[in-house]
Order: structure tokens, then C-alpha cells, then sequence
């Protein structure tokens, strides 16, 4: 029937030729716009760059340069009133329904030749993609037509909103607004869902923002990256090349030796340091202490639980109250919660010299082995393995 389009497809067809290429828009944003152009963690191949490049012209008129400019300014300014996108700031409300918008008015010349720099200037760029910008999205328009007849205006009208709501809405405000956080980062971001599919992997916004370098945004053993699943393949085809990856930080067990490069090692890695002290010191005495809480703190248990790890500049001034009447009302709790801040200095304090830092530690670590507290003790024994360089 001439009403359906060339390709004459079912409904189920349809939706799943939609879903395909929605997919492809949103892999094209995460590997190209985000982990390659703005954040520089990704080699691409040029024939896979310009394919990504095309689709976005095609099916988002997003342009390169902005997109980049708008995205490392939100990483320079996270949660201050410079933040392009900060539901924090903004209230979610605005970020989520007003995504696309917040972008267009954040792409000021001022911005773009700030933030924008390496972003392609090309021939195709000048000429096709900058100059005619809405062309693609019309040319989609007209093989959509073709191709699925009058379906084509609803696949053209989703298509067109799948990443004002996804990426600029979903991403950006409900990344910054709720969910579970894996690293204390200094700024709101969530990790959506561990499962990391609809979005490409940028459901895993807190490990991003832990992590900006990193093209890889899954860390824990439960957590999917499928833009990483993409990545990889393209490796294999010699289309895509991870960069930047160095290990941190090693483990070497049995080291008990304390040493500057222990300082730069534990440093180095002082968002998995401090989760690992959540898991391994301030939930399990948290636990311990539970039955020790007056009937007026214990309801407040779970809020607790997360204040007691927060990133300490995340804590809102009601919070603070809850946690310091907790804090004078238990001594153990006070004191792992001193240590936590104590380890913190060490890269926290500006202007310690790396003896005064090692210095810092190997006290540290005496006064955590003499407190009586076992999980303490485990973990000074624990951050002792520390090394910059992996075991002999
Ligand atoms: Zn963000
Ligand atoms: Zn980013």
C-alpha cells in the first residue's frame, strides 16, 4: 500500500526499525560527541567518525563544537551557577523538560572558543554540516516519508526527541538528581541504573564523573556499559582505540612497607580508598553501633548510612545537624568518622610536601592499628599494600 512506504513494514517491524535507529543516535552521541570529542578518551577511525558525524547531522543536527564546548564546561563548573545543566542548581524540573533548550542558550561564542577547542573544522564541516544544520533532520524527514509512508511522522517525531529527552533531560538531570552513587565525586552524580543499555552507558554518570578520562563507564562486576561492549568491537575491527587507560594504583599483598609512593598510589586511587572504607570500616561499626542509637536517631538509620560517607561539600545544612547530634552521641562512630577526614587531607590539604604526606599517613595508620577498632585496624593493614608499581 502506497500509504506505507517503500518498505511496506508491519507495526512490530516498525518499531523495531525505530528502535534500531535511535540506537544507533544514541551510541553515535556516547562514543562520538562524548567519549571521543569532549572528553578525548576514544581514538576513532575516520571512516567511523565521519559515519557518526553523518548520523548525527541526520538525525539531531547536533553540532560537534557545541555539544563538546556545553559538555566540558558542565565537567568545569558541575553544580555552580556557571553549570549549563545543573538540576542541583537549576531545579529538575527545568533540566528535565527543558534540556534542549539549556544547551542552545549555553552555546555562546564565548563558551564555544573557550571549551570548544579540537573539534573538527573541516571542509564538510564548513561547508555541509555547520552551514546547512537543519538540512539533515529534513532529509530524514523525507526518507522516513519514503521509506515507512505516513508512519515516517511518527518515527520523525520521535527521532527528533530522543535525545532532548534522553541525553539532555534523562542524562543530564536525573544523572545529577537520583540514584546510586559508587564513588563520593565532588559533585551530585548518580549512576541511574547499573544497567547501562537504553543510554549507551551513560546511566553510569557518577563512575563518569569519578572517572572522566576513562571510556569505560562501568566499574563494578554487576555493572553494564554497552557503549563499552561497542567499543571493543569496533577494536577488534581496528575502528576504535581506548586511551589514556594506565593503572592507577596497585595492590600488592603482603606489602606492609609505608612509603612516598604509597602516599601517591592511595592518592591516586582515593575514590575506590574511600569507597572501600565505606564497605569496610563505616558500614560494618555503623552496624555494630546500631543497637547502641537512641530511639531518636535509629529511625534515621539509612540516612545515616550515606551521610556518614558523603562527599562532605554535598551535605546540606539539615544533614549536617542529624549527622553531628549522632556524632556526639557516639564515640566510635565520631572516631571513623575523624579518621575518614583525616585520610582525606592527604589529598584534600594543598601544599603538603610529599614527606609531610607520608609523614601523615604512617601516623595515620599507627593511631588506625591502636584504636581498638577491628575494622580500623584491618584497613591501615589494608592501605599499607598500596603501591605505584605492580607486586616484584
Ligand atoms: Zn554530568
Ligand atoms: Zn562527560
Amino acid at each position: 500500500m502506497w500509504f506505507n512506504g517503500l518498505l511496506d513494514l508491519s507495526v512490530t517491524q516498525l518499531i523495531l526499525v525505530f528502535l534500531g535507529m535511535t540506537h544507533v543516535t544514541i551510541i553515535s552521541v556516547t562514543l562520538y560527541l562524548h567519549r571521543h570529542s569532549a572528553h578525548n578518551s576514544l581514538d576513532l577511525h575516520p571512516v567511523l567518525k565521519h559515519f557518526f558525524r553523518f548520523w548525527l547531522w541526520l538525525t539531531t543536527a547536533q553540532n560537534t563544537k557545541e555539544w563538546t564546548a556545553i559538555h566540558r564546561k558542565h565537567h568545569a563548573k558541575c553544580e555552580t551557577e556557571e553549570d549549563p545543566h545543573s538540576p542541583v542548581v537549576l531545579g529538575i524540573k527545568k533540566v528535565l523538560l527543558e534540556g534542549a533548550e539549556l544547551y542552545a542558550s549555553a552555546a555562546t561564542p564565548e563558551n564555544l572558543e573557550r571549551y570548544g577547542q579540537r573539534t573538527p573544522e573541516d571542509w564538510i564541516e564548513r561547508n555541509l554540516y555547520s552551514r546547512y544544520r537543519m538540512a539533515g533532520i529534513t532529509l530524514m524527514a523525507l526518507i522516513d516519508l519514503a521509506l515507512f509512508g505516513v508512519h515516517g511522522i511518527w518515527i520523525w517525531a520521535l527521532q527528533m526527541a530522543w535525545i532532548p529527552i534522553w541525553a539532555a533531560g534523562v542524562v543530564n538531570g536525573i544523572g545529577h538528581w537520583m540514584g546510586y552513587r559508587n564513588f563520593e565525586c565532588a559533585d551530585n552524580a548518580r549512576n541511574i541504573s547499573p544497567l547501562g543499555l537504553l543510554i549507551g552507558g551513560e546511566e553510569l554518570h557518577n563512575n563518569h564523573h569519578t572517572y572522566p578520562n576513562s571510556s569505560k563507564l562501568s566499574r563494578r562486576w554487576y555493572e553494564v556499559d554497552i557503549g563499552w561492549g561497542y567499543i571493543r568491537l569496533f577494536q577488534l575491527f581496528g575502528l576504535a582505540k581506548p586511551k589514556g587507560y594506565r593503572p592507577i594504583a596497585h595492590y600488592v599483598p603482603g606489602k606492609q612497607e609505608v612509603d612516598v609512593e604509597t602516599v601517591q598510589a592511595i592518592a591516586n586511587n582515593r575514590f575506590d580508598i574511600m569507597r572501600q572504607y565505606r564497605k569496610r570500616v563505616t558500614e560494618p561499626v555503623l552496624r555494630q553501633q546500631k543497637s547502641l542509637m537512641d530511639d531518636e536517631i535509629r529511625p534515621r538509620y539509612r540516612k545515616l548510612k550515606q551521610l556518614l560517607s558523603r562527599e562532605v561539600t554535598l551535605i546540606k545544612p539539615r544533614e549536617k545537624e542529624t549527622l553531628e547530634s549522632l556524632l556526639e552521641s557516639n564515640a566510635v562512630l565520631r572516631q571513623i568518622y575523624e579518621k575518614s577526614h583525616e585520610l582525606q587531607a592527604l589529598w584534600r590539604q594543598r601544599g603538603l610536601k610529599p614527606q609531610d604526606k607520608l609523614q601523615a599517613l604512617m601516623e595515620w595508620c599507627k593511631e588506625a592499628e591502636t584504636s581498638g577498632i577491628r575494622y580500623l585496624e584491618d584497613f591501615a593493614a589494608h592501605l599499607r599494600a598500596y603501591s605505584l608499581r605492580p607486586a616484584a
